[in-house]
């Protein structure tokens, strides 16, 4: 049951009749993992923490860099050479103290991804690396966890969910079906060295929040089965229907 302080809080998406109060407490109940807290997970953190998503863990290792400040919003001046994570978590934590936060400053890994995973509702990627994006990919497809996918790079953004573990919808592809080899850093370069526009991981982040949003209380069409390409030069969409490979490693026929 919500109380009055959550009617109030939530009263812009409760009062919408595909959210309701129904919609809320699934939101409030909800159990979300964010990997990684920089330009894609500033706005999504913040997003989920305010609509209400009950339970966010966020994993991430790194500092607070001068240099994140261009997109990293959850971030301030004064909290250079920080933890990201305590820092996120501060922010997350004003913005809506009664949510559950939890933080964790390690790097997502082959040890203890899989715990993390099978804890969780939904697994949102905002990482920076094609590893954690291959080994998120495969985890949550073997712990039957919805995953969504976010990447940005210069003024280019893309977004995609996973869903192909998920009870109904097997015939749906994986991480691996989509993006089959691991690319090097030379043909794929990250933000690091190819550069990259605040509002472009603005877009994609929040565009992550909102699949988080709508998995969470079924409304609308996910983005299972699609990619979504963002041209932020151009200011245009591509949205390309995905296939299941059969050939997969990681839900083809073995
Ligand atoms: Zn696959």
């Amino acid at each position: 049951m919500l109380n009055d302080a959550d009617l109030e809080r939530y009263a812009r998406q409760v009062i919408m009749p595909d959210i309701g109060e129904a919609g809320q407490e699934a939101l409030l109940a909800a159990k979300v993992l964010v990997v990684g807290a920089g330009g894609l997970g500033s706005p999504a953190v913040l997003y989920l923490a305010s609509a209400g998503v009950g339970n966010i863990t966020i994993i991430d290792d790194d500092m607070v860099s001068r240099s994140d400040l261009n997109r990293q919003i959850i971030y301030q001046t004064q909290d250079i050479g920080n933890q990201k994570v305590k820092q996120a978590l501060a922010a997350a934590k004003n913005l809506n103290p009664d949510i559950k936060l939890s933080t964790l400053p390690v790097r997502a890994t082959i040890g203890n991804i899989r715990k993390l995973v099978a804890a969780h509702d939904v697994i949102v990627d905002c990482s920076d690396n094609v590893e954690t994006r291959y080994l998120l990919g495969d985890t949550a497809h073997r712990e039957k966890t919805p995953l969504v996918f976010g990447g940005a790079v210069r003024t280019e953004g893309q977004i995609a969910v996973f869903q192909s573990g998920v009870d109904g919808f097997e015939e749906s592809p994986c991480f691996r079906c989509v993006f089959p080899a691991m690319p090097d850093t030379s043909q794929a370069p990250g933000c690091s060295e190819a550069g990259i526009l605040g509002p472009v991981t603005g877009v994609i982040g929040s565009m992550q929040a909102l699949e988080v949003i709508k998995l969470v209380t079924g409304i609308g069409s996910s983005l299972t089965g699609r990619l979504i390409l963002f041209d932020g030069l151009n200011g245009s969409i591509m949205d390309i229907a995905t296939k299941k490979r059969s050939t997969c490693m990681c839900c083809g026929v073995k």
